[in-house]
């Protein structure tokens, strides 16, 4: 039942999962169900909603990446950078939180997992200067838009998109878009077994073409 709203889930998103990347999707969750019992991760503990929430939400914005090297700013527990990496195996995903022990559980899941795709950063994101810098810098959960740009704006190549997963139209958000960047759109998302509003932002530098 799991594996089939999963599979089902991940093709209407566009994305087809082989049965060993689903496999790799549940034992990432199953990963985090055991470090959750010693330290709060998530406090979505239900596995219907931890494949909808986590997995799926997560799956939902892969078509809007931008460019193969990608940011996820204040991963967390690993999303959506974790499940995009399985989902996307030729992308590199950099996950970079300012806390110690969840990147430690997402240096866990990727080894446990197998991929070769993930590296993580354990810093604050205004304070991060990587050697080579992203085509796309996605967030979830981190904060208004404004401190999004501001924190992570300097990541991003010339040309490159920054993607703030939002619930709700941030209508007032989008208001404080900070100087230098300028709103691309704004994707309508539909995660799939999920009855609740997720928009996707799309930012681009103020003399890029949107
Ligand atoms: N993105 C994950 C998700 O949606 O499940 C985690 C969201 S959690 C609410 C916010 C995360 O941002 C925390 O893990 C926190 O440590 C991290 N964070 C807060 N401020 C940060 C900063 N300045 N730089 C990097 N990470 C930050």
């Amino acid at each position: 039942m799991s594996l089939d709203v999963l599979m089902s889930g991940a093709a209407q998103l566009g994305i087809p999962l082989s049965s060993a990347q689903a496999s790799q999707l549940f034992r990432l969750l199953d990963e985090l169900d055991d470090w959750n019992q010693r330290m709060n991760l998530t406090a979505i503990r239900e596995r219907g909603q931890q494949i909808t929430k986590h997995l799926l939400d997560s799956l939902a914005v892969h078509s809007y990446l931008h460019g193969a090297r990608v940011a996820d700013i204040g991963t967390g527990a690993g999303f959506p950078g974790l499940p995009l990496a399985v989902a996307l195996p030729q992308h590199h995903f950099t996950l970079l939180d300012s806390t110690a022990k969840k990147l430690k559980f997402v240096d866990h899941a990727t080894q446990a997992l197998g991929l070769h795709n993930v590296q993580t950063v354990h810093t604050r994101a205004e304070d991060y200067l990587p050697k080579e810098r992203f085509d796309c810098v996605v967030s979830r959960a981190v904060g208004p838009i404004e401190t999004f740009v501001k924190w992570s704006g300097h990541l991003c190549v010339g040309g490159g998109r920054l993607l703030a997963m939002k619930g709700r139209y941030p209508t007032e958000e989008l208001e404080h878009i900070p100087n230098g960047w300028k709103l691309a759109t704004v994707h309508q998302l539909n995660v799939p077994a999920l009855d609740e509003q997720r928009h996707l932002v799309e930012l681009c530098r103020s003399h890029d073409r949107a």
